[in-house]
């Protein structure tokens, strides 16, 4: 067993300070982290608990129009909050598509940003080999079990997806991150926030070393009337994507004004579809359209031996998605997402 020390922060500075000690990590709803640590994966030597930071633990509308979700707020209180429901839906369809309900009244939505990849092969320190568990020692899942696995934007040292579908959302509703940190604070766009493995996949996003995540900010709402998250998984809840898609569209009729789509369970991170965007974008809307965009955005696509059906599945999905989206925006609710979950995508 590992001695671990702990650490209650008052306020974002002590935070900040306490996370210089070598082999400190924050700690907010946890829901990921001891995971890791009963799995003998994550060893922080000091726990700082940031959760009694109440600066933290709002929502608050910004001068720009847009919405600030403080990093501790709860996954459920994030997608429950009328503003939220009223001028973001799919983000409050995202998260209720993601984890279970007990899961969500803990995790928080920084957490929700760094949760880690759920590769079987990362998980299970039975196996040697993992590219990011274990630098250097390969990737037990190129030649192995990789049904789940990525076929966008992967290397040859990880091919492991990126799990979170609140993720999937910011990333279609370009949300801006806001850190703090040793050197200050910084906005990080949310593009540039989760990478892409290369040849370091033991890195899953671009914060620095100490920096603390303090809040998701959003941009004025621009695509509350016609926006959809589509999950597509092997049972009807609690369960990882196979494929999701955020769609979000601002339409003249059936004209295309503007169109944002992001994809889940197929890349490292959220995989904005600019391709299939850009196919639509300006184009009147039909399912020829669609599924032109659809097949242009998954011909860079390169499955594994055991997911090259993700690959028709994620057409299918943007098309029905987008397709959902056009029709106009549906509740937010968890039964709505499990109805919506539930269609052909023949
Ligand atoms: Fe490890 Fe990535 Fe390979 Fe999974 S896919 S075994 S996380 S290196």
């Amino acid at each position: 067993m590992d001695a671990i020390s702990y650490q209650r922060a008052a306020d974002v500075n002590g935070a900040i300070a306490a996370a210089q000690r070598p082999g400190a990590a924050f700690i907010g709803g946890g829901t990921n982290l001891l995971d890791l640590m009963k799995g003998g994966i994550a060893h922080p030597v000091t726990l700082v608990d940031i959760t009694h930071i109440a600066a933290l633990d709002t929502i608050e509308t910004l001068p720009n129009g847009g919405l600030r979700i403080g990093a501790l707020v709860r996954n459920s209180d994030a997608a429950n909050h009328t503003l939220v429901r009223t001028r973001y839906p799919l983000l409050s369809q995202a998260l209720l598509a993601g984890a279970s309900p007990q899961l969500r009244n803990m995790a928080t939505v920084g957490g929700n940003l760094m949760q880690r990849t759920r590769c079987a092969y990362f998980y299970d320190t039975a196996f040697a080999q993992c590219n990011k568990r274990s630098p250097g020692s390969g990737c037990a899942a190129i030649g192995g079990f990789n049904r789940m696995h990525a076929v966008l934007g992967a290397s040859a040292q990880c091919v492991a997806v990126n799990p979170s579908d609140m993720s999937v959302a910011l990333a279609a509703l370009e949300a801006t991150v806001q850190v703090n940190g040793p050197r200050g604070s910084r906005a990080i766009a949310f593009g540039a926030f989760h990478r892409l493995p290369g040849d370091r996949p033991d890195l899953d996003t671009t914060l620095q070393s100490g920096e603390l995540i303090t809040s998701v900010d959003l941009p004025p709402p621009l695509f509350s009337e016609h926006s959809h998250y589509l999950k597509v998984r092997d049972r009807a809840s609690y369960a990882f994507a196979l494929v999701s898609v955020a769609s979000a569209l601002q339409l003249d009729g059936n004209h295309v004004r503007a169109v944002r789509i992001a994809l889940g369970g197929v890349a490292h991170r959220p995989w904005r579809a600019s391709v299939a965007e850009h196919h639509l974008t300006g184009k009147m809307l039909s399912a020829a359209t669609l599924r032109e965009a659809a097949a242009a955005e998954l011909a860079q696509a390169k499955p594994l031996n055991g997911n090259a059906f993700k690959v028709g599945l994620a057409q299918r999905a943007i098309i029905r998605s987008t397709m959902l989206a056009a029709a106009g925006t549906q509740g937010t609710t968890a039964e709505n997402a499990a109805e919506n979950n539930a269609g052909d995508f023949a």
